[in-house]
């Protein structure tokens, strides 16, 4: 994509540009597959924490019957327990498999590429060096891939002052991280160590994403960007727009658009988080549409 689709045009020369593609990712899109297809087969069905970060879609699924569990005391032998696409520890995964639950594997294939670096230099003998969000799901699930080896998250780059650096040391990312995160991480150890060895484990969607956003926030006005609040990847691409185009709002929901964000726009651009689906998006575009083309009453918005 290159530089986005207009999504609409009419006599009052309004756009909406949005990149191509917008909707749940690859990883996200198998999850949510075959959480609803398990869903169908019935019985007692969990998911190891909410599917993704996206609460109306969690709600939604809660209301098929998809319940959200984090204690194995909940669960009894024989209940099936999807594991989300930021994947679990190996002591989680032991632990379910030992109280006699079914694990339906939904783990992202990117993610668990990372997972399999993680192993692989912790095995080698690697100091590892994790970029990520210390707090995020999909961070805390890598780091038990190293096993009892030292492992670190890098979330900025002073955390790296509070450590002492080993001679051979391997880098793994989160996979929704910045590139340019991964090169100043890069470009900061290797001065510091004998050996390093770095795996990209930033996915495609991510960098692909991020990119055609970018693009967007350089030609409008305006940029929303769709997804929840606790979705890492959606406050990264908020952040990364924002950079370019100060004027930037990350959103949940089509009503939480305010009326003087837009007033008198003429070109918005619109992207959204890798958990974020496409009804929402279209939801949020139709809404812009009413408010700029028929001009919504700033009197009819919310408090
Ligand atoms: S953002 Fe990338 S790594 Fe994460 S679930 Fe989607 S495809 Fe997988």
């Amino acid at each position: 994509m290159t530089g986005g689709t207009p999504l609409s045009r009419d006599i009052l020369e309004v756009e909406i540009l949005i990149p191509d593609g917008l909707g749940f990712c690859f990883g996200v899109k198998r999850a949510y597959d075959l959480a609803t297809s398990a869903v169908r087969e019935g019985g007692r069905i969990f998911c190891w924490g909410p599917l993704i970060h996206n609460p109306q879609v969690v709600s939604l699924l809660e209301g098929i019957g998809l319940r959200v569990v984090e204690e194995y005391e909940k669960l009894l032998p024989g209940d099936r327990v999807i594991i989300r696409s930021h994947g679990a520890s190996p002591r989680v995964l032991e632990a379910l498999k030992k109280g006699g639950v079914e694990i339906i594997d939904a783990t992202c294939p990117f993610v668990k590429k990372a997972q399999e670096r993680i192993a692989e230099l912790a095995r080698q003998g690697y100091q590892v060096l994790l970029l990520g969000d210390p707090g995020h799901a999909e961070v805390q699930a890598l780091l038990g891939y190293a096993g009892s080896h030292s492992v670190f998250v890098i979330g900025q780059m002073s955390d790296l002052n509070l450590l002492q650096l080993e001679k051979k040391v391997g880098i793994v990312s989160q996979t929704t991280q910045q590139e340019s995160s991964l090169r100043d991480l890069v470009a900061t150890v290797l001065p510091r160590v004998e050996e390093l060895r770095v795996f990209n484990t930033i996915c495609d969607f991510t960098a692909s994403r991020l990119k055609s956003s970018l693009e967007i926030a350089g030609k409008v006005e305006v940029m929303l960007v769709v997804g929840g609040e606790k979705s890492a990847n959606t406050r990264r691409l908020r952040d990364a727009c924002q950079r370019v185009l100060p004027s930037t709002y990350l959103i949940e929901r089509p009503d939480q658009i305010r009326y003087h964000w837009v007033r008198g726009k003429s070109r918005v651009g619109v992207t959204a988080g890798a958990s974020t689906p496409d009804w929402i998006v279209s939801e949020v575009v139709k809404r812009l549409r009413h408010i700029l083309i028929e001009g919504e009453d700033e009197d009819q918005e919310g408090p």
